[in-house]
């Protein structure tokens, strides 16, 4: 039986393998997970994918929990249209310059043209804040607090990537209104730690948290915060999630007037200007994912954004096997399953008839399911099942009797074990380095770098041009061969000291202010 199940898992195998190998083709490899994983399909529009509903679903996981979190600190959720005049849309010009090349428009109506074109939202602050104008008038309005879940679409010209890059994306933007800065200030961190949570929390994925450079910042904010994350594979960093603090640009009379009578201003002559943030989070989270955790069997799903974490295969059924044995092993496994659903576990037995356990452990795999569970006679004869981990591949017996206990246990250790080899690897390719000489070294060797910097812009532009000149051949998909800052970390601690007037800009010469991240990137 042992050897027949060997020759099952062979040729299951060869059937449905990843294929290409994650080391030697990264971009191949990625869009061969997705596939055969089941998480997406190719439309018919380049830049668009199908979620199906084994990525989709971890969408749906990251939305409860996160909308659960903002309305603890009283957002609400609410939907504006997709469409935006063209006059709204350009009225703050930053905003608009930032945003323009990538604006799709509809410019007709079945066969005649529309009078004026209009836009389709790339970000829907012009698209909301006039009504923040009309329904903010008295600090007891304030704060407002709006979230939406939509969709937004950025005709990107970069080479589109499912889920990282697309030309139409999920996500959810948030969107408040605040009588103080201070206020407004706060309110950034605490979404930005939300959003450190959902990557390091739910997706077992580190981030570091930090502020963008003036260069990088949203277009027409004050500035902008980011969670920055790691791809060791590409050695590329990635802008995880952003929120923003906008400051008074957009409420100040000349662009959408947002204002209150001061409550402090006794002749109440005074107006105040309201405090705006926007903060947003995409699907591009799933695709992080999936590059970080993934492995040359394909998908490693972490438990905790798995639809189902646990699997539970029949095995040893051969042809000797009769009807009544068959059905013993089957219902073995649907008894555990239901047990374990009980539990609070996502649990599925696969009783598929005419696949052999090779092709479903493959298939299971494949699919990145935390926890595979079989049950064969032996096992139930012993009142045991045979775990086998899919992050480690490490296998080992739990007794049923407390399944219920060990399983939600053994979970609990693999999101955690995934977190912290993803740590150990961010870790450990993030150089510190003082000298020009190591930076373009380190980036050719898959790691992003943090610099003692000036925080001048003309700075940054020479860094991205001379860490472009590689001393090896890029992969041609592969986006920006130029380092960029990615963010200037909040927890500085972890470096030497920076001694103002006496610590110098790695790449200028000129007094350094922070250490700074700067990596190739998404
Ligand atoms: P932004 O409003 O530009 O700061 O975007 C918010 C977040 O959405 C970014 O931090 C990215 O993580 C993500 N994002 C931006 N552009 C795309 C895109 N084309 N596809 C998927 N996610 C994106
Ligand atoms: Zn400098």
């Amino acid at each position: 039986a042992k050897k027949e199940k060997e020759d099952a898992k062979i040729e299951g195998s060869v059937q449905i393998a990843v294929g290409v190998k994650k080391e030697v083709d990264f971009a191949t490899w990625y869009t061969s997970v997705l596939t055969k994983a089941d998480m997406i399909d190719y439309y018919s529009v380049s830049g668009c994918y199908i979620l199906k509903p084994w990525s989709y679903s971890i969408w749906e996981i990251i939305q409860d929990w996160f909308n659960s979190k903002i309305k603890e600190m009283g957002v609400q959720n609410a939907y504006f249209p997709m469409f935006v005049s063209q006059k709204v849309l350009e009225r703050e010009k930053d905003h608009i310059e930032g945003f323009s090349p990538e604006v799709a428009w509809v410019t007709r109506a079945g066969s005649s043209d529309l009078e004026e074109p209009i836009a389709i939202r790339p970000t829907s602050e012009t698209a909301m804040y006039p009504y923040y104008a009309k329904w903010i008038h008295s600090h007891r309005d304030l704060p407002l607090k709006l979230n939406q879940w939509n969709s937004v679409v950025r005709w990107e010209f970069k080479n589109p990537q499912p889920f990282l890059r697309t030309r139409e994306f999920l996500w959810q933007e948030g969107h408040t209104a605040h009588l103080t800065k201070p206020e407004a200030d706060a309110e950034v961190l605490e979404i930005l730690d939300l959003y450190r949570r959902v990557y390091e929390e739910l997706l077992a994925v580190p981030v570091i948290p930090g502020v963008k450079s003036e260069k990088e910042k949203f277009a027409g904010g004050l500035y902008t915060t980011t969670v920055e994350g790691f791809i060791p594979t590409s050695g590329r960093g990635i802008q995880a999630a952003t929120s923003h603090c906008l400051g008074q640009n957009f409420s100040r009379p000349e662009m959408f007037n947002i204002f209150v009578e001061d409550p402090n201003d006794p002749t109440r002559q005074g107006k105040t200007y309201v405090w705006q943030n926007s903060w947003g989070l995409s699907t591009r989270t799933i695709g992080v994912m999936v590059m970080v955790h993934g492995d040359n069997q394909g998908l490693v799903l972490p438990p905790r954004v798995a639809s189902v974490q646990v699997v539970i295969i029949p095995c040893g059924i051969t042809v000797k096997t009769t009807d009544e044995g068959r059905k013993t092993i089957n219902d073995k496994c649907e008894e555990l399953a239901s047990e374990l659903k009980k539990a609070g576990v996502k649990a599925k037995a696969d009783i598929r008839d005419g696949y052999t356990p090779g092709f479903k452990f493959n298939d299971w795999e494949q699919k990145g399911v935390p926890l595979r569970l079989e049950i064969g006679p032996a096992d139930i004869a012993k009142q045991q099942t045979l775990s086998a981990r899919r992050d480690t591949g490490v296998k080992s017996p739990l007794p049923l009797a407390d399944i219920t206990k060990s399983v939600p246990a053994l979970l609990e250790t693999i999101q955690e074990d995934m977190f912290k080899r993803a740590q150990d690897t961010y870790n450990s390719r993030l150089k510190e380095i003082t000298n020009w000489d190591d930076v373009v070294p380190a980036l050719d060797n898959k790691c992003v770098v943090v610099l003692p910097w000036c925080e001048e812009e003309a700075c940054e532009d020479d860094i991205k041009e001379r860490s472009g000149r590689s001393s090896e051949p890029q992969d041609e998909r592969a986006p920006s061969a130029g380092a960029k800052s990615l963010c200037i970390p909040f927890d500085q601690s972890r470096w030497t000291p920076i001694e103002p007037g006496k610590t110098k800009c790695t790449a200028c010469g000129k007094d350094a202010k922070r250490w700074t991240l700067f990596g190739r990137s998404y």
